[in-house]
C-alpha cells in the first residue's frame, strides 16, 4: 500500500521589539543571563502585564502579508504548565480567540509549480526562560536558568496540515523566514532560537480522507534538521504501518547528532495545558483604521516584486528569487538597475560577485563598501571593452572592501584593457611570425589552433588584450596569410 505524508507546522517567530511584550525590559540577545529582568517578566504577585503595541503591529504585518484575517477583538490567556524556565507557572497566549486566522502562503516547489500552504492562525505569546545545562558551568544532574528570555514577544504560525513531504516542510519554513525578514519583525536566526519549529506528522492510505494518528516532532533548530527529522518520522511510520502496528501518538524529540527522533522521556516533560482568559489584560481590541494604517505600511512583497520584475526588466525567473530571498539584496540589485541598460549583467554581478563576498564574509550587503551606482560603473566599463571582465572583478572586489571609485582602482591597478586595434595588429604579427609551423597547421583545418593564438597576444600583453578585438584580427589574418 502506498501513503500519503500529511505534515503541519507551528513556527515560532520572537519579534524584535526593543522591549518585551508585557513590560519594559529589553529583548537584547547574548546579554549575561537574568540581567534583563524584572518583576513583571518574573511572574511576582501583584504585578501587572501591560501590551507593547509595537508586537501587536508587528504581528499584524505578518498576518496581512499571508493574508489572514485580523480579528477585532483578541483575547489573552493563560497556558497553565510547569516547567524550571517559566517562573510565573503560565504562559500568556492566545487561545480560543487569536488575533489572526485562515491565511495562506505561496510556495515554489523544486518542480516550478506553485502551491498554497494554509494559514490557520497567528497568534501572539511570551517566551519562557532558558535552561542552560552546559557541562562547563554545571555538573551532570544540575541546570542553570536564564530568565532573559522570559516575556519576549512571540507570534505563532500555525499551518493547515497541507504540507505533503519533507522538502514542502523545508520550502514552506525558508518562506516564512523570508517573510518575517521581509517584514522586519524577526530575524530569522534559527541558530540563536529566534525562529523555531515543531511539526506534526501522520500518514494515511493514498486517497483515504481520514487523518491517521500523528506525532508531534520537536527540537528541530535548523532547516535541514527539520527536513531530515520528517524524512526519518516518514519512514519510521511507514515501517511501524507496514507491519500492520499502530503509530502511538506521541512528542518526538530530534537527536541532531545521531539523526534519531526519540520520545520525550518521562510524563512530566509531556505538558498537559490548561487554559483560562488571563484576568489581568483587557481584550486586544484592532480597529479598522490602524489595520488598514499597517496594511498600507506594507512594503512590497517578495512575490510581488519578482512579478513586476519580470514584466518590467526581465530576468530569468531564478535570478528573480536568488535576488528576493532579502530584501536589503533586492533593493539593490533594483539600485543598480538603474545605473545600467542590461539588467541581466547587473543580476550577474550582484548574484555572482556580490553574494559570494556577503556568503563569504558573513556581512549583510549594506556593510559593502560598493554602492550601487559604483557596481553600475564597473559593468559599463566591462561593457564599453575598457577593462576585460576578469578585471572587472579585482576592481568589484577592492572597491566592495574600501569603497574607492572604480576609475581610480582601475588604473591603480593597471587594468585598462588594450583595444587599440592598430597596437593589437602589431602584436599579433609578431606572433604569427614567430609561429609558421602552427599557422600551416591551422591552415589546414586545425581550427582549434584559435585558441593557441590567443594565449600568445594574451602573454604578449599580460592578459591585457581585449579578447573580442583580438578574435575578430586574428580570424581576418590567418584568413589573410
Ligand atoms: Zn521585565
Amino acid at each position: 500500500m502506498r501513503y500519503e505524508t500529511v505534515i503541519g507546522l507551528e513556527v515560532h517567530a520572537q519579534l524584535s521589539t526593543d522591549s518585551k511584550i508585557f513590560c519594559g525590559c529589553s529583548t537584547t540577545f547574548g546579554a549575561e543571563p537574568n540581567t534583563q529582568t524584572c518583576p513583571i517578566c518574573l511572574g511576582m504577585p501583584g504585578v501587572l502585564p501591560v501590551l507593547n503595541k509595537k508586537a501587536v503591529e508587528y504581528a499584524i504585518r505578518m498576518a496581512l502579508a499571508v493574508h489572514c484575517e485580523v480579528n477585532e477583538r483578541s483575547i489573552f490567556a493563560r497556558k497553565n504548565y510547569f516547567y524550571p524556565d517559566l517562573p510565573k507557572g503560565y504562559q500568556i497566549s492566545q487561545y480560543e480567540e487569536p488575533l489572526a486566522q485562515k491565511g495562506w502562503v505561496e510556495v515554489n516547489l523544486e518542480d516550478g509549480t506553485r502551491k498554497y500552504i494554509r494559514i490557520n492562525r497567528i497568534h501572539l505569546e511570551e517566551d519562557a526562560g532558558k535552561s542552560v545545562h552546559a557541562e562547563e558551568y554545571v555538573s551532570e544532574n544540575e541546570s542553570l536558568i536564564d530568565f532573559n528570555r522570559c516575556g519576549v514577544p512571540l507570534i505563532e504560525i500555525v499551518s493547515e496540515p497541507d504540507i505533503r513531504s519533507p522538502e514542502e516542510a523545508r520550502l514552506y519554513l525558508t518562506k516564512v523566514r523570508q517573510l518575517v525578514r521581509w517584514l522586519s519583525i524577526c530575524d530569522g536566526n534559527m541558530e540563536e532560537g529566534s525562529l523555531r519549529c515543531d511539526a506534526n506528522i501522520s500518514l494515511r492510505p493514498e486517497g483515504a480522507e481520514k487523518l491517521g494518528v500523528r506525532t508531534e516532532l520537536k527540537n528541530m533548530n535548523s532547516f535541514r534538521s527539520v527536513e531530515r527529522a520528517l524524512a526519518f518520522e516518514v519512514k519510521r511510520q511507514t515501517s511501524i504501518l507496514e507491519k500492520s502496528g499502530k503509530v502511538l501518538q506521541e512528542t518526538l524529540l530530534w537527536d541532531k547528532a545521531n539523526n534519531i527522533a526519540l520520545p520525550m522521556r518521562g510524563k512530566e516533560e509531556a505538558h498537559d495545558y490548561r487554559y483560562f482568559p488571563e484576568p489581568d489584560l483587557v481584550p486586544l481590541i484592532v480597529k479598522k483604521e490602524w489595520k488598514d494604517k499597517i496594511q498600507k505600511s506594507l512594503p512590497e512583497m517578495p512575490d510581488e516584486r519578482k512579478l513586476r520584475w519580470a514584466k518590467k526588466i526581465g530576468i530569468p525567473e531564478y535570478d528573480a528569487s536568488v535576488l528576493t530571498e532579502e530584501k536589503s539584496v533586492a533593493d539593490y540589485f533594483e539600485a543598480v538597475v538603474d545605473h545600467v541598460k542590461d539588467a541581466k549583467q547587473a543580476s550577474n554581478w550582484v548574484m555572482g560577485e556580490a553574494l559570494r563576498i556577503l556568503k563569504e564574509e558573513k556581512l549583510d550587503i549594506n556593510e559593502l563598501k560598493i554602492r550601487p551606482s559604483q557596481l553600475a560603473d564597473i559593468i559599463k566599463l566591462v561593457e564599453e571593452g575598457k577593462i576585460s571582465r576578469r578585471a572587472g572583478k579585482a576592481v568589484f572586489n577592492k572597491v566592495a572592501h574600501t569603497g574607492a571609485t572604480p576609475e581610480k582602482v582601475v588604473e591603480e591597478l593597471g587594468l585598462v584593457q588594450l583595444s587599440d586595434s592598430s597596437k593589437l595588429d602589431e602584436i599579433i604579427t609578431s606572433v604569427i611570425e614567430k609561429h609558421p609551423v602552427e599557422v600551416q597547421k591551422f591552415l589546414k583545418g586545425r581550427k582549434g589552433l584559435l585558441g593557441f593564438f590567443m594565449g600568445e597576444v594574451m602573454k604578449a600583453t599580460n592578459g591585457k588584450a581585449n579578447p573580442k578585438v583580438v578574435n575578430e584580427i586574428l580570424r581576418k589574418r590567418l584568413k589573410d596569410d
